[in-house]
């Protein structure tokens, strides 16, 4: 468990992931995103990523680019114990290096199935192949051990796909390994944007970016943008203390320049803070929502402990159900049609009183692709939030996108309504 010595520094990783199931739209590589955050934690930069079926020939092609390309090479998958499973073997190849079957390992795979009262499938002794020179690294939580082997100055890693077992692997033993290279580690603050475009943000930010490249230490910032949210990434590779301070002198900048537009400052999501919001004042929430078909619930309810503060949260899809539930007049819908800012706010207001809650948002807009008029195209979406004391706010946003998208935006817009009222409630 002690750091290899005598280590070269590892400046660069490529990744490589297998399965074919990957190469299908039903199942994401998510453990190459795990990886990086790893590796960029040690000071690891990852060049490039490969994402490869169960095939020999396609892995040991793209490990032998992944090694081209990168001091060090992580590979995940494929080292079930079924025909298809491809890495061991592929890897081996590549690297010239004889398969030979290590007994402690045929040992510790029949021990997991003797614990649960089972005989070890033969084909499970292909898990206990190991390339000569390699190291096996345990799996406490799968019957695939890991690999490390050591090309020249390069160092390979294989783990297997499953993100359970994967994870504790790298975390313990791995990293350890990893770690001995000794380079400065990279660390990552998340700013969350909302209201504003991103055109907005970045001009408001801009004055700051040639100062955070000055710094030392520099601060790199990148700036993402979807559905109503903008996400600023700021990094900074420096020692944990050095990269806190100037990570947290970058925030204090972006919120000078882009002020109540913070949803927050270190990474937190917009339900959180609206949660934490309401449960600093002691208030509760009521939600009534059309075309979002319940996913500001949803997302609310994302938030451990929201019980604190939500009351309730309805669906009120028909123009009946906002009547009898929510006691819309009959008469506003008529005039002012079910999209509008005042069937939005008389939603929020009835919700809010059903509920006997402090807060009540009323959402109600066209997602599409269907019932978009001249005056109230698709995307048209009316908020409102009622709060106590008859203080109340509505918007009618134009939104683009599909039905999806219409919907993800229309709740963090409504989100941020709230959000915006408790702000002005406590400032
Ligand atoms: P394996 O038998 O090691 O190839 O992987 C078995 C399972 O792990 C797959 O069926 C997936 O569910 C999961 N898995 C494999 N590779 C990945 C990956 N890159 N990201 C997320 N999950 C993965
Ligand atoms: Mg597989």
């Amino acid at each position: 468990m002690t750091p290899e010595s005598g280590l070269p520094v590892w400046r660069t990783a490529a990744i490589v992931a297998v399965g074919s199931e990957l190469l299908t739209p039903s199942r994401l590589d998510t453990n190459s995103l795990y990886l990086t955050e790893q590796l960029n934690a040690i000071g690891i930069d990852v060049v490039s990523k490969a994402v490869v079926g169960d095939d020999h020939q396609a892995v040991a092609d793209a490990f032998r680019h992944a090694e081209s390309r990168a001091d060090l090479v992580v590979i995940t998958g494929g080292l079930g114990p079924t025909d298809d499973d491809v890495t061991r073997e592929a890897v081996a190849a590549a690297l010239d290096l004889r398969l030979e079957e290590d007994p402690a390992i045929v040992a510790a795979i029949e021990r997991r199935f003797a614990a649960r009262g089972l005989q070890m499938p033969a084909i499970n002794r292909r898990q206990a192949l190991v390339p000569r020179g390699a190291r096996v690294l345990d799996n406490p939580n799968g019957t695939a051990p890991g690999l490390w082997i050591r090309d020249g100055d390069s160092g390979v890693l294989l783990l297997p796909g499953p993100p359970s077992e994967l994870k504790p692997m790298f975390e313990g033993w791995c990293q350890t390994i990893v770690v001995a290279g000794g380079v400065t580690p990279i660390h990552r603050r998340f700013i969350r944007i909302t209201g504003i475009t991103e055109s907005h943000a970045e001009e408001a930010l801009q004055p700051y970016y040639e100062a955070w490249q000055r710094a030392q230490p520099p601060v790199a910032a990148t700036i993402l943008a979807a559905m109503g949210q903008i996400e600023l990434h700021l990094s900074v590779r420096a020692d944990a203390g050095a990269a806190r301070a100037a990570l947290a002198r970058a925030a204090a900048d972006a919120c000078t320049a882009l002020g109540n537009n913070v949803v927050s400052d270190e990474g937190k999501t917009l339900e959180e803070v609206v949660g934490n919001l309401l449960r600093a004042r002691g208030w509760t929430l009521a939600i009534a929502e059309s075309c979002t078909g319940g996913l500001i619930a949803s997302r609310i309810t994302d938030v451990a402990f929201s019980s604190d503060y939500l009351q309730l949260g309805v669906v009120s899809y028909s123009n009946a159900s906002k009547i009898d539930l929510l006691n819309v007049p009959a008469d506003l819908i008529e005039v002012h049609g079910a999209v509008s800012e005042q069937v939005a706010t008389a939603m929020a207001t009835g919700a809010r009183e059903r509920a006997h809650a402090h807060i009540g948002l009323g959402v109600t807009g066209v997602a599409g692709p269907g019932g978009g008029t001249a005056r109230k195209p698709v995307g048209t979406v009316a908020v409102a939030v009622v709060g106590p004391d008859g203080t109340s706010r509505a918007r009618l946003h134009t939104l683009r996108g599909n039905r999806q998208q219409i919907k993800t935006w229309a709740s963090q817009v409504a989100l941020d309504s709230v959000r915006r009222m408790l702000l002005k409630q406590s400032g």
